[in-house]
Protein backbone atom coordinates (compact mmCIF):
# COMPACT_ATOMS: atom_id res chain seq x y z
CA UNK A 1 0.00 0.00 0.00
CA UNK A 2 2.84 2.16 1.01
CA UNK A 3 4.46 1.52 -2.39
CA UNK A 4 1.25 2.33 -4.33
CA UNK A 5 1.59 5.77 -2.34
CA UNK A 6 4.86 6.96 -3.07
CA UNK A 7 4.41 5.70 -7.07
CA UNK A 8 1.37 7.80 -6.40
CA UNK A 9 2.93 11.07 -5.24
CA UNK A 10 5.63 10.82 -8.02
CA UNK A 11 3.14 10.92 -10.68
CA UNK A 12 1.25 13.77 -9.73
CA UNK A 13 4.73 15.86 -9.29
CA UNK A 14 5.45 13.99 -13.31
CA UNK A 15 2.53 15.63 -14.39
CA UNK A 16 2.67 19.42 -12.91
CA UNK A 17 6.54 19.80 -14.14
CA UNK A 18 7.04 18.23 -17.79
CA UNK A 19 3.51 18.28 -18.88
CA UNK A 20 4.62 17.59 -22.49
CA UNK A 21 6.85 14.67 -23.17
CA UNK A 22 3.56 12.42 -23.68
CA UNK A 23 4.51 9.06 -24.77
CA UNK A 24 6.16 7.49 -20.78
CA UNK A 25 3.76 10.11 -19.20
CA UNK A 26 0.79 8.30 -20.80
CA UNK A 27 1.81 5.18 -20.05
CA UNK A 28 2.28 5.54 -16.37
CA UNK A 29 -1.10 7.88 -16.43
CA UNK A 30 -3.02 5.43 -17.91
CA UNK A 31 -1.43 2.54 -15.00
CA UNK A 32 -1.96 5.13 -12.57
CA UNK A 33 -6.05 5.30 -13.95
CA UNK A 34 -6.24 1.92 -14.02
CA UNK A 35 -4.97 1.11 -10.19
CA UNK A 36 -7.42 4.12 -9.07
CA UNK A 37 -10.04 2.55 -10.96
CA UNK A 38 -9.63 -0.42 -9.25
CA UNK A 39 -9.81 0.84 -6.09
CA UNK A 40 -12.46 2.59 -6.82
CA UNK A 41 -14.22 0.14 -8.12
CA UNK A 42 -13.48 -2.47 -5.33
CA UNK A 43 -14.83 -0.03 -3.16
CA UNK A 44 -17.94 0.38 -4.88
CA UNK A 45 -18.33 -3.53 -5.55
CA UNK A 46 -17.77 -3.70 -1.34
CA UNK A 47 -20.63 -1.07 -0.59
CA UNK A 48 -22.63 -3.06 -2.86
CA UNK A 49 -22.11 -6.56 -0.81
CA UNK A 50 -22.26 -4.70 2.50
CA UNK A 51 -25.61 -2.87 2.11
CA UNK A 52 -28.98 -3.70 3.22
CA UNK A 53 -30.61 -5.33 0.97
CA UNK A 54 -33.87 -3.90 1.96
CA UNK A 55 -33.14 -0.18 1.81
CA UNK A 56 -29.91 -0.61 -0.62
CA UNK A 57 -27.96 1.76 2.52
CA UNK A 58 -24.97 0.88 4.08
CA UNK A 59 -25.73 0.21 7.66
CA UNK A 60 -24.62 2.62 10.29
CA UNK A 61 -25.44 0.48 12.98
CA UNK A 62 -26.08 -3.31 14.11
CA UNK A 63 -26.32 -5.66 10.72
CA UNK A 64 -28.69 -8.54 10.59
CA UNK A 65 -28.67 -11.54 8.52
CA UNK A 66 -30.90 -14.37 7.51
CA UNK A 67 -30.41 -17.96 7.75
CA UNK A 68 -28.81 -17.89 4.19
CA UNK A 69 -26.75 -14.64 4.76
CA UNK A 70 -28.77 -11.77 3.53
CA UNK A 71 -27.97 -9.09 5.39
CA UNK A 72 -30.49 -6.41 6.68
CA UNK A 73 -29.79 -3.32 8.40
CA UNK A 74 -30.80 -2.90 11.88
CA UNK A 75 -33.73 -0.37 10.70
CA UNK A 76 -35.15 -2.59 7.85
CA UNK A 77 -34.87 -5.86 10.00
CA UNK A 78 -37.24 -4.36 12.78
CA UNK A 79 -39.09 -2.72 10.16
CA UNK A 80 -40.00 -6.47 8.25
CA UNK A 81 -40.74 -8.26 12.02
CA UNK A 82 -43.38 -5.44 12.73
CA UNK A 83 -44.56 -5.15 9.53
CA UNK A 84 -45.71 -9.19 10.07
CA UNK A 85 -47.09 -8.57 13.38
CA UNK A 86 -49.61 -5.91 12.08
CA UNK A 87 -50.30 -8.18 9.17
CA UNK A 88 -50.49 -11.42 11.76
CA UNK A 89 -47.84 -12.76 9.18
CA UNK A 90 -44.86 -14.44 10.03
CA UNK A 91 -41.66 -12.56 8.70
CA UNK A 92 -39.69 -13.74 5.76
CA UNK A 93 -36.51 -12.87 4.63
CA UNK A 94 -37.11 -10.76 1.54
CA UNK A 95 -34.54 -12.23 -0.52
CA UNK A 96 -34.93 -15.90 -0.12
CA UNK A 97 -38.40 -16.16 1.91
CA UNK A 98 -36.89 -18.36 4.78
CA UNK A 99 -38.82 -17.50 8.53
CA UNK A 100 -37.02 -14.50 10.26
CA UNK A 101 -37.01 -13.51 13.52
CA UNK A 102 -35.14 -12.27 16.33
CA UNK A 103 -34.17 -15.73 17.58
CA UNK A 104 -32.83 -16.89 13.85
CA UNK A 105 -31.49 -14.18 12.70
CA UNK A 106 -27.91 -13.71 14.26
CA UNK A 107 -25.86 -9.89 13.90
CA UNK A 108 -22.84 -9.90 11.35
CA UNK A 109 -19.68 -8.78 13.05
CA UNK A 110 -17.64 -9.37 10.42
CA UNK A 111 -19.85 -7.07 7.97
CA UNK A 112 -20.51 -4.63 10.78
CA UNK A 113 -16.72 -4.17 11.27
CA UNK A 114 -15.85 -4.44 8.01
CA UNK A 115 -18.59 -1.41 6.83
CA UNK A 116 -16.57 0.82 9.66
CA UNK A 117 -13.29 0.04 7.47
CA UNK A 118 -14.48 1.42 4.29
CA UNK A 119 -13.64 4.63 3.48
CA UNK A 120 -15.99 7.72 4.32
CA UNK A 121 -15.40 11.26 3.12
CA UNK A 122 -14.99 14.27 5.67
CA UNK A 123 -17.89 16.58 4.72
CA UNK A 124 -15.49 19.34 5.99
CA UNK A 125 -12.08 19.26 4.54
CA UNK A 126 -12.77 16.34 2.01
CA UNK A 127 -10.24 14.15 3.40
CA UNK A 128 -11.16 10.27 3.18
CA UNK A 129 -10.77 8.09 6.48
CA UNK A 130 -12.39 4.69 7.22
CA UNK A 131 -16.19 5.37 8.53
CA UNK A 132 -15.44 4.72 12.14
CA UNK A 133 -12.84 7.53 12.72
CA UNK A 134 -15.32 9.95 10.96
CA UNK A 135 -17.27 10.84 13.65
CA UNK A 136 -14.24 11.84 16.16
CA UNK A 137 -12.59 13.47 13.14
CA UNK A 138 -15.46 15.79 12.43
CA UNK A 139 -16.10 16.68 16.35
CA UNK A 140 -12.43 17.04 17.00
CA UNK A 141 -9.74 16.77 14.89
CA UNK A 142 -10.96 18.39 11.41
CA UNK A 143 -9.18 21.95 11.16
CA UNK A 144 -12.27 22.65 8.73
CA UNK A 145 -15.20 21.67 11.46
CA UNK A 146 -17.08 25.32 11.99
CA UNK A 147 -17.34 26.49 15.37
CA UNK A 148 -18.02 29.55 16.96
CA UNK A 149 -16.56 32.07 18.80
CA UNK A 150 -16.47 31.50 23.02
CA UNK A 151 -17.97 34.34 23.53
CA UNK A 152 -20.91 33.46 21.58
CA UNK A 153 -22.77 33.81 24.87
CA UNK A 154 -22.50 37.41 25.26
CA UNK A 155 -23.48 37.73 21.60
CA UNK A 156 -20.62 37.17 18.94
CA UNK A 157 -21.99 35.81 16.04
CA UNK A 158 -18.79 34.78 14.62
CA UNK A 159 -18.97 31.03 12.86
CA UNK A 160 -15.75 30.02 10.93
CA UNK A 161 -13.99 26.77 10.60
CA UNK A 162 -11.40 25.76 13.54
CA UNK A 163 -8.44 26.98 12.28
CA UNK A 164 -9.27 30.55 12.29
CA UNK A 165 -10.74 30.21 15.73
CA UNK A 166 -7.56 31.44 17.57
CA UNK A 167 -7.06 34.64 15.19
CA UNK A 168 -10.82 35.62 15.47
CA UNK A 169 -10.74 35.05 19.44
CA UNK A 170 -7.52 37.15 19.55
CA UNK A 171 -9.51 40.07 17.89
CA UNK A 172 -13.10 39.82 19.01
CA UNK A 173 -14.36 42.83 20.12
CA UNK A 174 -17.08 41.43 22.52
CA UNK A 175 -14.69 41.08 25.53
CA UNK A 176 -14.49 44.61 25.73
CA UNK A 177 -18.13 46.09 25.16
CA UNK A 178 -19.56 47.68 28.15
CA UNK A 179 -22.61 45.76 29.65
CA UNK A 180 -25.08 48.36 28.51
CA UNK A 181 -24.01 47.32 24.36
CA UNK A 182 -24.07 43.60 26.13
CA UNK A 183 -27.64 43.98 27.31
CA UNK A 184 -28.95 43.85 23.54
CA UNK A 185 -27.57 40.51 22.85
CA UNK A 186 -28.22 39.29 26.34
CA UNK A 187 -32.18 40.11 25.31
CA UNK A 188 -32.15 38.15 22.40
CA UNK A 189 -30.45 35.23 24.00
CA UNK A 190 -33.12 35.11 26.37
CA UNK A 191 -36.13 35.45 23.91
CA UNK A 192 -34.64 32.27 21.90
CA UNK A 193 -33.96 30.61 25.16
CA UNK A 194 -37.57 30.97 26.37
CA UNK A 195 -39.03 29.64 22.99
CA UNK A 196 -37.27 26.63 23.43
CA UNK A 197 -38.04 25.73 27.21
CA UNK A 198 -41.57 26.34 26.22
CA UNK A 199 -41.29 24.13 23.24
CA UNK A 200 -39.29 21.42 25.27
CA UNK A 201 -42.40 21.98 28.15
CA UNK A 202 -44.82 21.75 25.55
CA UNK A 203 -43.64 18.21 24.69
CA UNK A 204 -43.32 16.80 27.96
CA UNK A 205 -47.37 18.18 28.89
CA UNK A 206 -48.14 15.92 25.43
CA UNK A 207 -46.37 13.03 26.73
CA UNK A 208 -48.75 13.11 29.57
CA UNK A 209 -51.60 12.27 26.75
CA UNK A 210 -53.60 9.29 27.26
CA UNK A 211 -52.84 8.01 23.82
CA UNK A 212 -49.46 8.82 22.22
CA UNK A 213 -48.08 6.17 19.23
CA UNK A 214 -44.54 6.06 18.62
CA UNK A 215 -43.78 4.74 14.67
CA UNK A 216 -40.40 4.40 13.03
CA UNK A 217 -40.77 5.31 9.60
CA UNK A 218 -38.56 4.75 6.23
CA UNK A 219 -39.95 6.89 3.44
CA UNK A 220 -39.10 5.18 -0.25
CA UNK A 221 -38.38 7.48 -3.05
CA UNK A 222 -40.09 7.85 -6.20
CA UNK A 223 -40.75 10.07 -9.28
CA UNK A 224 -43.93 11.52 -9.54
CA UNK A 225 -46.00 11.66 -12.40
CA UNK A 226 -46.55 14.98 -13.34
CA UNK A 227 -45.26 16.90 -16.33
CA UNK A 228 -41.42 17.38 -14.64
CA UNK A 229 -41.18 14.86 -12.03
CA UNK A 230 -40.88 15.65 -8.63
CA UNK A 231 -38.48 13.07 -6.11
CA UNK A 232 -41.26 12.43 -3.80
CA UNK A 233 -41.34 9.89 -0.85
CA UNK A 234 -43.36 7.78 0.98
CA UNK A 235 -44.13 5.69 4.05
CA UNK A 236 -45.62 2.28 4.10
CA UNK A 237 -48.68 2.47 5.62
CA UNK A 238 -48.64 1.89 9.77
CA UNK A 239 -50.51 1.64 12.63
CA UNK A 240 -51.20 4.64 15.00
CA UNK A 241 -54.37 5.15 17.72
CA UNK A 242 -56.31 2.10 16.23
CA UNK A 243 -56.09 3.72 12.27
CA UNK A 244 -53.94 3.51 9.85
CA UNK A 245 -51.36 6.15 8.15
CA UNK A 246 -48.82 7.29 5.83
CA UNK A 247 -46.35 10.29 5.56
CA UNK A 248 -45.60 11.39 2.41
CA UNK A 249 -42.58 13.92 1.55
CA UNK A 250 -41.09 15.81 -1.22
CA UNK A 251 -38.44 17.86 -1.94
CA UNK A 252 -38.41 21.09 -2.68
CA UNK A 253 -35.84 23.28 -4.34
CA UNK A 254 -35.20 21.77 -7.90
CA UNK A 255 -32.00 20.05 -8.70
CA UNK A 256 -29.84 23.10 -8.93
CA UNK A 257 -30.62 25.11 -5.58
CA UNK A 258 -28.16 24.71 -2.62
CA UNK A 259 -30.50 25.23 -0.18
CA UNK A 260 -32.86 21.93 -0.36
CA UNK A 261 -35.53 21.27 2.47
CA UNK A 262 -37.94 17.85 3.01
CA UNK A 263 -41.69 18.81 3.56
CA UNK A 264 -44.04 16.30 4.72
CA UNK A 265 -47.43 15.85 5.69
CA UNK A 266 -49.37 13.41 7.82
CA UNK A 267 -52.34 11.58 5.67
CA UNK A 268 -55.08 9.44 7.48
CA UNK A 269 -56.14 6.14 5.62
CA UNK A 270 -59.22 5.78 7.37
CA UNK A 271 -62.50 7.94 7.97
CA UNK A 272 -62.43 8.45 11.86
CA UNK A 273 -62.53 11.88 13.54
CA UNK A 274 -59.38 12.48 15.24
CA UNK A 275 -57.75 15.94 16.54
CA UNK A 276 -53.89 15.23 17.00
CA UNK A 277 -50.65 16.52 17.21
CA UNK A 278 -47.77 15.26 15.85
CA UNK A 279 -44.41 15.59 16.00
CA UNK A 280 -40.68 14.46 13.98
CA UNK A 281 -37.59 12.68 16.15
CA UNK A 282 -34.12 11.35 14.97
CA UNK A 283 -34.71 7.64 14.07
CA UNK A 284 -33.20 5.16 16.22
CA UNK A 285 -31.44 4.07 12.99
CA UNK A 286 -30.24 7.24 11.57
CA UNK A 287 -27.79 10.00 12.78
CA UNK A 288 -30.30 12.63 11.06
CA UNK A 289 -30.60 15.54 14.09
CA UNK A 290 -34.18 17.34 13.63
CA UNK A 291 -34.90 19.86 15.14
CA UNK A 292 -38.42 19.31 17.38
CA UNK A 293 -41.50 20.73 16.16
CA UNK A 294 -45.06 20.16 17.12
CA UNK A 295 -47.97 20.28 14.27
CA UNK A 296 -51.06 20.04 14.92
CA UNK A 297 -54.18 19.04 12.61
CA UNK A 298 -57.86 17.72 13.07
CA UNK A 299 -58.43 15.07 10.72
CA UNK A 300 -61.62 15.00 9.43
CA UNK A 301 -63.67 12.87 6.09
CA UNK A 302 -63.09 16.32 4.49
CA UNK A 303 -59.97 16.85 5.65
CA UNK A 304 -57.69 13.80 5.61
CA UNK A 305 -54.63 14.95 5.11
CA UNK A 306 -52.51 17.42 6.93
CA UNK A 307 -50.38 20.28 5.87
CA UNK A 308 -47.14 20.96 4.75
CA UNK A 309 -44.55 20.80 7.46
CA UNK A 310 -40.64 21.55 6.60
CA UNK A 311 -38.53 19.30 8.35
CA UNK A 312 -36.02 20.98 10.13
CA UNK A 313 -32.39 19.86 10.59
CA UNK A 314 -30.18 21.22 13.17
CA UNK A 315 -27.49 21.41 10.42
CA UNK A 316 -29.41 22.27 7.16
CA UNK A 317 -26.47 20.96 4.69
CA UNK A 318 -27.52 17.71 6.04
CA UNK A 319 -30.70 17.47 3.69
CA UNK A 320 -28.47 16.20 0.61
CA UNK A 321 -27.04 13.44 2.93
CA UNK A 322 -30.01 13.08 3.68
CA UNK A 323 -31.85 12.85 -0.11
CA UNK A 324 -28.45 10.81 -0.91
CA UNK A 325 -29.26 7.67 1.24
CA UNK A 326 -31.72 5.47 -0.23
CA UNK A 327 -34.49 5.67 2.66
CA UNK A 328 -34.71 8.50 5.02
CA UNK A 329 -35.71 7.13 8.89
CA UNK A 330 -37.27 8.95 11.12
CA UNK A 331 -39.48 8.83 14.42
CA UNK A 332 -42.89 10.05 14.56
CA UNK A 333 -44.89 10.70 17.64
CA UNK A 334 -48.75 11.16 17.30
CA UNK A 335 -50.34 12.81 20.01
CA UNK A 336 -54.17 12.13 20.27
CA UNK A 337 -56.00 15.40 21.99
CA UNK A 338 -58.63 14.36 23.84
CA UNK A 339 -62.54 15.95 22.94
CA UNK A 340 -62.63 17.64 26.08
CA UNK A 341 -59.38 19.76 24.75
CA UNK A 342 -60.83 20.66 21.64
ZN1 LIG B 1 -32.00 -1.40 5.40
ZN1 LIG C 1 -32.52 -14.58 2.97
ZN1 LIG D 1 -12.15 16.94 7.96
ZN1 LIG E 1 -16.12 36.62 18.70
Amino acid sequence: MSEEEAEGSIQVEDTSEKENIEPPLKKAKLRDDRKSDRLVKLEARLNDILSCTVCLDLPTKSVFQCRNGHLMCASCFTHLLADSRLKNEQSTCPNCRTEINRNICSRNLAVEKAISELPAECPYCNHELPRSYLKNHEEKECLNRPVCCKFKRIGCLWEGPFHKLRDHEDKCDHPSMTGLQLMESLEVIDRNHKDEQDLFQNILNLLSFEKIAINDLQLKPYRSDDFIPQLCYESSRFNALGQQWVVKASVVGNEKSIQRVLTYQLVQKGKVNVNVKFLMLRSPFSDLLIKPEVHQHEFTSDLQESSHHDLVLLDPTECNRMLDANTIKLRMIIFQIPSSEN
